[in-house]
């Protein structure tokens, strides 16, 4: 429930449904009956972290624990900011209405670099102390977890504890580690100490870091019995990993108002510019019975009619076809249907065409990252050109008519050819509709062209690689255009669109920042800067400023190659792949070597180590 003085403003702000909770599905308990409360804060708006499967989780794990109650915290928007800070209003959770400050944890999400500011303003709006050295009791414990979490040093001087890989075992550890501590009185200092002794538990405040004159890093001393290399936490057994079997319901239209189920955790592919595919090896997958089962009991517990069979690259579950035969039994009937997001090119067959297509036939999208298969091929995306041709036809002979293309430019060896190239791949699409005998009769193709600007990320075999500097990724953006309008296609068949590089920059600089950029972040949140990753918000030159006033460059950070044998700021924290693997897929991209996927043959990446999943399936 919210409090009850933000009622005055509900009506002069945008959607007034973001602020109220209510939803159907949220867990209201007594707040007295629980030992301990977390405050589960996504920083970003109500939308966007209403769709994010996460926090789905988490929140029911957390609640099935009578001792616990978990609640949500979404950003508010800048005009509700505005009512709140002007009226002395707090932050609050939507579930109690109750301030950050009654709260023992403050949890994030960090899914992408550009919503770090939105964390520090989040916590001054709560009335939390935004530096971790100025909170003292033992409460108020700011944990941050997710994919961003592999190089939180630029946000080390905000948040107490980082939960490196699956949160479902290590959140509750600590949890319980916390509820132990109060009971006996325990400080927050030597409650923090325990915590850095749990597996997969990074205490940054127990890490003394050093610097090179020449502003790299020299050392990363860990200090008070807290481990060298912290390692990211694995579940193995996915089959007995916990799952919720319904979701809170949306007020207001949310991006993913669905049913979402995991299918399997990680990725066989080795894409070289992807994190997510090598911070989440091994594949580890649900059984098909499993997936059923939960699948059901979220689509009767909520109600949705469409569920999104969720993964990495979900063509890729071993037994796609079978698993989406079987979720038909009951789904056909019941007039739920099926969606398959992440399809990859070489992955989509009659067969499943056939499975998901009984309701919706909208657009697909497909993302060959590059136009040309010598890019293709030093990515490592192993996507042939004429699988993507032959998909494409299946697709228009079962009556799509909109295919989106993903691209990325700027990637590493990419020439001025491999740019063009993208042009021509869009045209080879729509060339392929019109040769389609039976095509959707009387309907236009839209093929769509989309490309995003290339950011180097801690974890791939990229991590060493300047990113293109600004000027260079506008080139080749206006190349794009100028190729497609050689080839004089309407442009209402063939439509082009391009991020912006300014976000694509500090995203570089964040994604390998070090210490230093904790400054740059406490000020830019001093000046009122949020919401970096929403265009009406972000403005570059103030961040030049801010970086400017710090005497940080940031090109130091998104533009310049690091050696082999530099010591990046991540390199304590241990993901199980190793940097050996890493420099070789590096090498490998150099030569245009393409590796193959974990099912074809295992190229030692180090996740062995784990002791199952994909690493040990029969080849
Ligand atoms: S060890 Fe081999 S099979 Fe396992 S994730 Fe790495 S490359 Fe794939």
């Amino acid at each position: 429930m919210y409090p009850k003085e933000i009622e005055k403003y509900l009506l002069k702000v945008q959607k007034p449904g973001r602020y109220v909770g209510g939803e159907l599905g949220e867990v209201i308990k007594d707040k007295h009956d629980v030992d301990v409360r977390f405050a589960f804060c996504f920083p970003d708006t109500y939308e966007i972290g209403m769709s994010h499967l996460g926090i789905k989780i988490l929140y029911s794990l957390f609640n099935e624990k009578p001792y616990i109650w978990c609640e949500r915290v979404f950003a508010p928007w800048i005009d509700m900011e505005a009512e709140m800070r002007a009226h002395d209003i707090p932050l609050y959770a939507l579930e109690s209405g109750d301030p950050l400050t009654d709260f023992d944890f403050i949890g994030f999400t960090l899914q992408y670099e550009l919503s770090f500011t939105n964390i520090l303003n989040m916590l001054s709006l709560g009335g939390i102390p935004v530096l971790s050295r100025d909170r003292h009791d033992l409460n108020h414990i700011v944990v941050a977890g997710g994919p961003c979490a592999c190089n939180p040093e630029p946000i080390t001087d905000f948040i107490d504890i980082f939960f490196l890989g699956d949160g479902e075992e290590v959140d509750l550890e600590v949890i319980e580690l916390y509820r132990e501590c109060k009971r006996d009185g325990k400080s927050r200092a030597e409650f923090l100490r325990l915590a850095a002794q749990i597996p997969g538990v990074y205490v940054p405040s127990l890490y003394d870091v050093s610097y090179n004159d020449d502003g790299t890093i020299k050392s990363v001393i860990p200090r008070d019995g807290a481990p060298e290399k912290v390692e990211k936490r694995v579940i193995m057994d996915m089959d007995s990993c916990y799952y919720p079997d319904n979701f809170v319901l949306p007020n207001i239209e949310i991006v993913h108002d669905r049913a979402v189920m995991e299918i399997f955790r990680g990725c066989i592919r080795g894409c070289r510019f992807c994190q997510a595919g090598f911070l989440y090896r091994p594949v580890r997958e649900k059984s098909i019975d499993r997936i059923n089962e939960e699948c059901h009991a979220l689509c009767r517990n909520t109600g949705y009619d469409e569920v999104s069979l969720s993964s990495l690259s979900s063509s890729d579950y071993t037994q796609v076809v079978p698993m989406l035969k079987k979720l038909n039994s009951w789904a056909k009937p019941e007039q739920v249907s099926l969606s398959l997001p992440s399809l990859r090119v070489d992955g989509f067959s009659d067969d499943i065409l056939d499975e998901i297509k009984t309701v919706r036939k909208s657009g697909l999208t497909f993302a060959p990252e590059a136009g040309s298969q010598r890019l293709r091929d030093a990515i490592n995306k192993n996507v042939f050109e004429d699988e993507l041709i032959n998909t494409c036809r299946v697709a228009f002979e079962g009556g799509y008519t909109t295919v989106k293309l993903y691209f990325m430019i700027g990637l590493p060896t990419e020439t001025m050819d491999d740019v063009a190239a993208i042009a021509d791949l869009g045209k080879k699409v729509l060339d392929t509709y019109y040769s389609v005998e039976n095509r959707p009769k009387g309907k236009s193709p839209r093929v769509t062209l989309s490309a995003s600007s290339f950011v180097p990320k801690p974890f791939t075999p990229f991590q060493w690689e300047p990113q293109d500097t600004m000027d260079t990724l506008r080139e080749k953006q206006q190349h794009i255009k100028a190729s497609i309008a050689s080839k004089k296609i309407s442009v209402s068949k063939v439509t082009y669109n391009y991020h912006d590089t300014d976000t694509s920059f500090l995203e570089a600089v964040f994604a390998r920042g070090d210490r230093k950029l904790n400054k740059a972040m406490l000020l830019a949140h001093q000046r009122g800067m949020r919401f970096d990753s929403w265009s009406d918000c972000f403005s570059l030159q103030n961040w030049l400023d801010v970086f400017a006033e710090c005497g940080i460059d940031p090109a130091f950070y998104a533009n310049r190659r690091r050696d082999f044998d530099e010591t990046l700021p991540w390199d304590h924290l241990d993901y199980g792949i190793t940097k050996d693997f890493l420099k070789r897929e590096c090498e490998r991209a150099y030569a245009s070597q393409t590796s193959p996927n974990c099912r074809e043959g295992c190229m030692n990446c180090g996740m062995k180590k784990y002791g199952g999943g994909v690493c040990y399936e029969k080849r």
